[in-house]
């Protein structure tokens, strides 16, 4: 927490190098989400960490049980490049609050927020207990030959099974935060405040962001109506040119940029379009008239295109969404409680928001994580320190009186014991 309080402005620096981030932003949701994980976990872990006592059954008495949280040793945590100090920090207050020591591998492709971690994190943590590992792939692929504890990997599907398969050469324990098609479904309810809320979700880090809303579904009914207050939502936040606006971040890296523009084509533009690869500046985009087959419906868009595609009804909202891989996160905006218990009913994916985009993640009670092809384990909160744990049963009895005799051969017959 010092570390963030006295550094702030390096990490700000850093991250408008990195990803053209603005001061505020970088604060609200990188450093400001790790400082309240810390504080969180301070303020918790007297009773995270204290034994719990598990009653006895009779016929083992007396005895005593009980379940105290271990480390599990030595934590490996490599992180991704669109929110590189906020998802190598935040894994991190787990992994120490449960007493490991841990190797960092912040992202290559945030270099500047990757040197200013390995500057700074020894200065403020034990360098015998936090160690950071600067590189790409190949250091990456070397750490994984290593043995560690525990591996917690944020990133991308492809290389997720890279690291599972290196953990279990070694049996390794892994968490996978993993990304994916994260739905936001318009069935009913204010479309202004629904328009403002997509927005601030899809576009904040210009879209580089693992629970983003990576497409709308709405009813044909609600679609023009809800397009044009996504227009107005655009404006307010980003003003006429959004390229001049100190809010609205840019494209990593020019394979990223390549990438989404040629995803342009697969909608009609609905608002912005307008992109300059010399600043890897993409205008926060609106798509109509998409099909559900194009490359855009394929993958993770993990940029500023927001397709809204048109669906009859919530039944038909959430046959789209359950046919394809399980998200990381499902939103619904409605007011009817009839149909957010459906839809929490129906739909598989790491967590479920209404009503709201991304906020969920600044609840430190709230674990956070994916399912099926958004990953698998958690952290935030508890669930952090219960990720980098081991709840290791002990069973105390005294030798006299030895009760146990009754579990001593020769046993007898059968029909005592029933
Ligand atoms: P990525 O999977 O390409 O890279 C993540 C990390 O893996 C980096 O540190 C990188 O150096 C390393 N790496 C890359 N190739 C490797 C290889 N061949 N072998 C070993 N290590 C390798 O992910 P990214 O592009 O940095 O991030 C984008 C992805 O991350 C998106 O899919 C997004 O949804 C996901 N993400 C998930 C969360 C979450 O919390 N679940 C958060 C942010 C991003």
């Amino acid at each position: 927490m010092r570390m963030l309080a006295e550094r702030a402005e390096d990490f700000t620096t850093a991250l408008a190098a990195d990803l053209g981030k603005s001061p505020t932003e970088s604060f609200i949701s990188e450093l400001a989400v790790v400082r309240a994980e810390a504080k969180h976990a301070v303020r918790h872990l007297p009773a995270w960490a204290a034994p719990v006592r598990v009653p006895v059954p009779v016929g083992l008495r007396p005895a005593s049980a009980s379940v105290t949280a271990q480390p599990l040793g030595v934590a490996l945590i490599i992180a991704p490049w669109n929110y590189p100090a906020q998802l190598v920090l935040a894994p991190l207050v787990g992994a120490l609050a449960a007493g490991n020591c841990a190797v960092l591998k912040p992202s290559e492709l945030a270099p500047a927020t990757s040197k200013v971690l390995a500057r700074l994190v020894p200065q403020y943590l034990d360098p015998d207990a936090v160690a950071v590992v600067e590189g790409g792939p190949e250091v990456t692929t070397e750490l994984l030959e290593q043995r560690f504890d525990s591996i917690f990997f944020t990133g991308g599907e492809r290389v997720g099974r890279i690291v599972a398969e290196a953990a279990a050469r070694n049996l390794t324990p892994v968490t996978l935060e993993l990304g994916g098609k994260s739905p936001a479904v318009v069935m009913d309810g204010d479309l202004d405040t629904a328009a403002r809320r997509l927005v601030q979700g899809k576009f904040l880090n210009a879209g580089q962001t693992c629970v983003a809303p990576d497409y709308v579904l709405t009813t044909p009914a609600l679609e023009p109506a809800l397009v044009q207050a996504l227009r107005r939502a655009l404006k307010e936040f980003y003003g006429q040119d959004p390229a001049t606006s100190a809010d609205y971040g840019r494209i990593v890296n020019a394979g990223h940029f390549d990438r989404l523009t040629a995803l342009l084509r697969d909608g009609t533009v609905a608002a912005g379009g307008r992109h300059d690869r010399a600043t890897r500046y993409l205008e926060p985009t609106l798509l109509t008239g998409v099909s559900p087959d194009s490359a855009l419906m394929q993958e993770e868009i993990f940029g500023p295109l927001l397709p809204v595609l048109t669906v009859p009804d919530l039944t038909s909202a959430v046959r789209f969404i359950t046919a394809r891989p399980a998200p990381l996160a499902a939103y619904l905006f409605s007011n009817s409680p009839e149909r957010r218990t459906a839809f929490e009913n129906a739909v598989r994916a790491g967590g479920i928001t209404h009503n709201a985009c991304l906020v969920q993640l600044a609840v430190p009670g709230l674990p956070f994580g994916g399912v099926g092809a958004s990953g698998s384990g958690g952290y935030h909160g508890q669930q952090g320190f219960d990720t980098f744990s081991q709840h290791r049963p002990v069973f105390t009895k005294d030798t006299r009186p030895d009760t146990l005799r009754v579990a001593y051969p020769p046993f007898g017959p059968l029909k005592r014991l029933l």
